[in-house]
């Protein structure tokens, strides 16, 4: 039998490289890690049928294959080593039917999250799942990591969107899961098995996903600036404990605020300069959309203001955009600043407050600096580790190490969002527990008997 990368060239033709570059940028993804040796080709899918021959080929050859979207992952899933085939699915980016009767969208993998939403508002109808990337990344690769975002706090995660899926096999079969009816229950739930599974069980090549009416009322937004973060904290969890849902809540320690501020000028004040002057030591967004939007914000700025805040209110839709996009610019505030560690723990809602605290804890006892912004209302805390490139130094690992622990001890999860990938696989079993852990990479041989599938990834 000829080798692979010859069998992959005849039969894919223009659609597989091995050009020098092309294999050096699949090194990695936007988690800073790279790995030690570049793939050995990567298919860019035209459509299914590429994705069959890839997967065909390769488990004949048993070559390991890197499913990839936009590479926009933060644990590595999606950078491949010598040896591997990476499937590339970001050029399969065509919106194959939007159907306004069912509520639903049926989309190939590498369709961008914004791009989709975009082509829905004319129907009235939104694409819930936010990712502070939505701009850049892909259905597909958010299906595969399950995607939080800004709005989870009310509207849940990608796997909250996700009705059915068409998925490659290693090998090349077609494996269709879920359907397109609001509810179904026959049989084992596959469709959230392939959710955030990381391209280690199949490659997503079709997601039926759900929409939600597009809300059209004006939200009130309002910003508690707060001494410190603890304070901050409090309220959010008063927030919570109130029944208030907002839309989202997010947190921004002190070092975040000066971050954005810094990249921003004078617009980073909107969040850190309560009215009055001086500089705030943790600031809150709070957003609320429903149609009492104004009620329940006065009454989150009661608690705020209760738990040590000022409060500043606005019903203005533009400044709620300017604020958003604000707490969105946090990321390349700290890129600005240098190489970015990107972390994400998530403990339980009323653990917040403590998990600052122990954040503290680990700033001074390995003196490094950890800006922190969490989506408060779901607990899910990420602290950043900013360094000098391109590796990331080895007392930053470990008190990224004392964070990951830290987290469990509290009854939280190494991951909220951006998965396990290869940056937390060595404290997987730490979390999962040894049956819980045995059992999934059983699963795992189920899907993928001979081991091809993202190997090294999510498992050690
Ligand atoms: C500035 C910035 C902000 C971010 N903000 C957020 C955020 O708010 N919330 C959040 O959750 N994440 C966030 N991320 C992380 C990242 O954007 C998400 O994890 C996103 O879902 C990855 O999509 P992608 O298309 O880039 O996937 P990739 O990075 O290409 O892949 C990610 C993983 O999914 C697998 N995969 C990709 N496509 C497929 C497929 N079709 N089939 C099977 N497996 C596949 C890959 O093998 C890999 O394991 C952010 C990243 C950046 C750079």
């Amino acid at each position: 039998m000829p080798d692979p990368i010859q069998r992959l060239a005849d039969e894919l033709g223009d659609a597989f490289t091995a050009e020098p570059s092309a294999l050096q940028r699949a090194r990695t993804d936007r988690s800073g890690w790279v790995s030690d040796s570049a793939p050995s080709g990567i298919v860019m899918a035209r459509g299914i049928d590429d994705v069959q021959a890839a997967l065909r080929i390769a488990a004949e050859h048993r070559m390991p294959v890197v499913p990839r979207g936009a590479a926009t992952g933060l644990a590595g899933g999606a950078a491949a080593v010598h040896g591997e085939l990476v499937v590339d699915v970001s050029g399969m980016d065509r919106i194959l039917q939007i159907a306004p009767d069912d509520e639903l969208a049926v989309v190939e993998p590498g369709v961008i999250n914004a791009d989709l939403d975009a082509a829905l508002a004319p129907h009235g109808l939104w694409f819930a799942p936010d990712p502070a990337s939505k701009d850049i990344s892909t259905i597909g690769g958010n299906i595969a990591t399950n995607a939080g975002g800004l709005l989870c706090a009310k509207y849940g995660v990608t796997r909250e969107a996700v009705l059915g899926l068409k998925v490659v096999l290693a090998g090349g079969r077609v494996l269709r899961t879920g359907h397109r009816t609001v509810k179904g229950v026959t049989g084992y739930d596959l469709t959230s098995l392939f959710v955030g599974s990381e391209g280690t069980l199949g490659v997503i090549v079709e997601a039926t996903v759900r929409t939600l009416p597009r809300p059209s009322g004006a939200p009130t937004t309002l910003v508690g600036f707060f001494s410190g973060v603890r304070q901050a904290a409090a309220a959010s969890a008063a927030i919570t404990a109130a029944r208030l849902r907002p839309a989202l809540c997010e947190l921004l320690d002190a070092a975040s605020l000066e971050a954005i501020t810094a990249y921003l000028g004078e617009d980073g004040g909107l969040v850190h300069e309560p009215i009055g002057g001086g500089a705030s030591g943790a600031s809150l967004i709070v957003q609320f959309d429903d149609a009492d939007a104004g009620a329940r914000a006065a009454e989150a700025a009661a608690l705020v203001r209760g738990a040590g805040g000022t409060v500043r209110l606005s019903s203005d839709v533009e400044e709620a955009e300017r604020l958003l996009a604000l707490r969105r610019a946090f990321h390349p505030a700290l890129a600005a600043q240098g190489e970015v560690l990107i972390e994400d723990v998530a403990v339980p809602r009323s653990r917040l407050a403590d998990m600052f605290e122990q954040i503290e804890r680990i700033e001074r006892e390995y003196e490094v600096r950890i800006p922190t912004v969490a989506h408060a209302a779901d607990g899910n805390l990420h602290p950043n580790f900013v360094h000098r490139g391109p590796e990331v130094p080895d007392v930053i690992w470990r008190a990224a190490g004392d964070l990951f622990t830290t987290a469990l001890r509290l009854g939280g999860t190494l991951t909220g969002e951006h998965g396990v990938g290869v940056l937390k696989r060595r404290w997987l079993r730490e979390e999962l527990g040894d049956d819980s852990y045995d059992l999934q990479r059983e699963v795992k041989a189920v899907f993928d008997p001979f081991g091809i599938l993202n190997p090294g990834k999510v498992f050690a």
